[in-house]
């Protein structure tokens, strides 16, 4: 669902990445902008000249020693946004514009950053109750009634609300066999689940006018709860799925064969939104054949606030770039931040950015990717993500932002453990087109071993996020001693990225 969009972000609409420079006129409307740009050059010369010791390598000193409790400043205002929010979060449909806009008024009042709001569509399925379901065997007075959530459930994203009475089942075999045939028009297609695309299947039945697809676990097998009915890397125009797609347990799946006659009625919708990512530029510092894109995604799920994934990535990432503003950092490498949109559905925001890279050939100026999600998992373990899951084009500069990380957290005399970076998150757009990156992560659902309690502390045999994607990813579930930690290493680590004078040739180097 649209939602109505406040005058700050409908000013600083701005689809066009490449040339930061064209929004300015909309952006500050009549503010005279050559006599705020001169005035910011000597200012920016004065305390230039005032405070940094000429000659001297970054960091400019004293560095602030902890950027926490800034982080739970911005933590608040974010849990607020999703307190004031229809459903506490900051999904797309809920809290995220708010979101946005405390990020991009953040920018706007104190930084130099040239603000852009990349926009893009994105696919919402909802779900307002179970499905029902119900199957008769001859007599259509005889009905029983099965149990939703247990026996069968509406799968994610397929299809609209639908009230079907009485219909004829028919089993598909091979769904994907072109000599299959579809004899299903105004019929339920039953398919067992087996090693094909769900989407690709229930498509089929939907365009031979089937009214429902009911796909059925394998005997023993409950790989269904988890799969999802859409192309997987969705994208304006692509379709959706219109008619109702119902997962179910083997054992109804065989019951649905031999029945007369099913009943479904479904509450679900699935529509297309637009929403954004916001970005920010620092043009006047660094190689723009040089930049390195830092990211963290500033949506929830639609089941919480999520201030752990990913309120924490967010916050810190906007906290470190007020910190080197602060310090007037002068980076020899351009850097870009951005917050993305719609990571929980499908890395939608991620997948944009890279997607008009590609487009505009600005690609090419990006020399690397840092992602920040899941910064402060209360029963944590301080992850550095792994260089060589990166595909071949993007391994060896993956590898030596790894390193780098190792470095950092060395310096630091912290101990950390490495976790894959095969999916799951923004780098994915990223290392698929043969851009190297890295990040840190706290963990989610992993259970922490004694092995790992006894390195890193906490709890063992729970998991490092009791409550990821949940309703009690509240504030309360942040740890600050997480956030300490990770944003000292985010912090110090961007700083040596920013200020590597040959960066392309340390991320091209084999590692030794
Ligand atoms: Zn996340």
């Amino acid at each position: 669902m649209a939602t109505e969009q406040s005058p700050l972000l409908r000013d600083i609409r701005n689809d066009d990445f490449i040339e930061p420079q064209d929004m300015r006129d909309g952006r500050f409307g009549k503010i005279p902008l050559g006599l705020i740009a001169i005035l910011i050059l000597i200012i920016g010369f004065v305390l230039f000249v005032v405070f940094v010791p000429h000659n001297t390598p970054h960091p400019i000193e004293p560095w602030p020693t902890d950027l926490t409790p800034n982080i739970f400043s911005h933590l608040k205002a974010l849990n607020e946004i999703a307190k004031h929010s229809n459903k506490n979060s900051r999904s797309i449909t809920n809290g995220y514009n708010a979101s946005a806009e405390y990020i991009i008024s953040t920018l706007i009042n104190k930084t130099n950053c040239d603000v852009k709001l990349q926009y893009f569509k994105v696919p919402i399925w909802e779900k307002e109750k179970e499905a029902e379901l119900s199957v008769s065997f001859g007599n259509p007075d005889e009905i029983v009634a099965f149990q939703g959530g247990i026996d069968f459930w509406s799968m994610r994203d397929g299809g609209q609300a639908a009230s079907l009475v009485s219909q004829e089942v028919v089993k598909i075999q091979n769904p994907l066999d072109n000599k299959t045939e579809w004899n299903v028009q105004g019929k339920v297609a039953l398919i067992q689940f087996g090693n094909f695309s769900v989407w690709d299947a229930a498509y089929k039945a939907e365009q031979n006018k089937a009214s429902a697809v009911i796909f059925y676990n394998s005997p023993g097998q409950t790989k269904l709860s988890r799969v999802r009915v859409r192309i997987a890397e969705w994208k304006e125009g692509d379709p959706l799925m219109n008619i109702p797609v119902l997962a179910a347990s083997n054992s109804l799946g065989r019951i649905l064969k031999i029945s007369s006659s099913i009943n479904i009625t479904t509450y679900t919708k699935v529509f297309v939104t637009e929403t954004f990512n916001v970005i920010c530029h620092l043009n006047d510092h660094g190689h723009k054949k040089n930049t390195i894109v830092l990211g963290a995604h500033l949506d929830s799920v639609s089941a919480g606030p999520g201030m752990v994934d990913n309120a924490s990535g967010a916050a810190t990432l906007l906290e470190i770039l007020l910190t080197l503003e602060k310090q007037l950092f002068e980076p020899k490498n351009r850097l870009v931040f951005a917050w993305w949109g719609a990571e929980e559905i499908g890395l939608g925001g991620s997948r944009h950015f890279v997607r008009e890279l590609l487009k505009s050939k600005e690609k090419e100026n990006i020399a690397m990717y840092l992602n920040f999600d899941m910064l402060g998992s209360p029963n944590y373990i301080p992850f550095i993500l792994q260089g060589s899951d990166a595909p071949p084009d993007a391994r060896d500069g993956s590898i030596r932002i790894q390193h780098m990380l190792e470095k950092v957290f060395d310096k630091l005399r912290e101990p950390y453990d490495i976790s894959d970076m095969l999916g799951g998150s923004d780098f994915l757009p990223f290392i698929q087109n043969s851009i190297p990156s890295g990040g840190i992560y706290t963990g989610s659902s992993e259970i922490k071993s004694r092995k790992s309690q006894q390195k890193f502390g906490g709890i063992a045999n729970a998991p490092l996020d009791p409550c990821y994607h949940q309703a009690c990813d509240i504030l309360d579930n942040v740890s600050e001693d997480a956030i300490e930690l990770t944003s000292k290493a985010a912090l110090e680590v961007i700083i040596n990225f920013g200020s590597m004078k040959d960066l392309r040739d340390y991320l091209e180097s084999r590692d030794i």
